[in-house]
């Protein structure tokens, strides 16, 4: 009898224990693992969402950018990372792309991690180096297919939306080019604004401030109609029927994060959106906030379901595979 009182208490003082760990989560930095280099889209977005989530959880988020492999070694590391909310990981559509791009995968995207919530869904622009000559979208197709063998398309890699949008308009086109991967649009930015590759795909909330300073030249929008940013742009669509593609970018924590764990940073992670900072940042650069049904851990992963089902008969259409 008494062993069994002792137990009971042992238990009761667990629960206790559990709970006031709770209470003061988070009680030592997050870390949130970019799959990218610094300086590129998605870690602009990751920083301006940790600060905001920050003031919301009265912690400290900090960026980890783990690059390479278009984003898989990042996932990767998070997926085996303990589920203790300490360690998380904000990601892209490459989420759901990279299960049909590799045969092989160190981490299954809907078993392996819980999502907190989506954040925002980003255009991406065609850009080119600055002494590009042709003067407008029509024209550069001509140009890509006349000179097919000298062009080539920077990426962050297999994996990356750099890569999928390169991937979508050679398809289009029914050209292969040379493609040329780095770890992340950031520094494959400062390749093509000096002029050492040349074409490249990418998020608005990098090329924004590079297309507006002329830095780079800028061709059309991925998106199926025109950008308030950017009204001189054409969708690409306009002269390849059906190109359209957005980046959308979802939080997540390793399989096994405690439910209270996950609904806190869901509720910090709204509350961080809303954020007037972080809103206008988003505005800005062209980023479009995800409605609130998708800042959900439900409705995030039913995003992730839904994308995962859509991009792989693309892709197999394509016969793209990463090894
Ligand atoms: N924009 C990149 C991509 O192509 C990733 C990055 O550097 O954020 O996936």
């Amino acid at each position: 009898m008494i062993r069994k009182i002792s137990m009971l208490a042992a238990a009761a003082g667990f629960v206790v224990a559990a709970t006031g760990a709770f209470a003061a989560y988070p009680d030592k930095p997050i870390s949130i693992v970019v799959p990218f280099a610094a300086g590129g889209p998605t870690d602009v977005v990751a920083r301006s969402l940790a600060q905001a989530m920050g003031t919301q959880l009265k912690g400290s988020l900090i960026v980890e950018n783990v690059n390479g492999a278009g984003g898989t070694i990042g996932a990767g590391k998070v997926a085996r990372a303990p589920g203790d909310g300490y360690t998380l990981l904000f990601h892209h559509i490459g989420m759901s792309t990279a299960p049909s791009l590799y045969r092989k995968l160190d981490f299954k995207p809907l078993e392996d991690f819980i999502p907190i919530g989506a954040v925002v869904d980003v255009p991406m622009t065609i850009i080119a180096k600055p002494t590009m000559a042709p003067a407008n979208a029509k024209d550069l197709l001509v140009f890509i297919r006349a000179n097919k063998e000298k062009i080539n398309l920077a990426n962050a890699g297999v994996g990356s939306a750099s890569h999928l949008c390169g991937l979508l308009l050679q398809n289009a086109m029914k050209t292969e080019l040379t493609t040329v991967p780095f770890t992340g649009t950031g520094p494959a930015m400062i390749a093509l604004i000096g002029g050492n590759v040349d074409i490249m795909c990418d998020q608005t909330t990098n090329t924004t401030g590079h297309i507006k300073g002329g830095k780079v030249k800028a061709y059309a929008v991925t998106s199926k109609g025109k950008l308030a940013n950017f009204p001189e742009l054409p969708p690409l669509g306009a002269d390849l029927p059906g190109f359209e593609v957005g980046v959308w970018h979802i939080l997540y924590a390793p399989k096994g994060t405690p439910a209270d764990i996950v609904a806190k940073l869901q509720s910090s992670l709204q509350a961080a959106i809303k954020d007037p900072g972080f809103a206008a940042k988003m505005k800005d650069l062209g980023a479009e906030i995800m409605p609130l049904d998708r800042q959900t851990s439900a409705g995030a992963k039913a995003m992730l379901t839904s994308e995962i089902a859509k991009w792989a008969p693309i892709i197999q259409a394509a016969k793209a595979y990463a090894d």
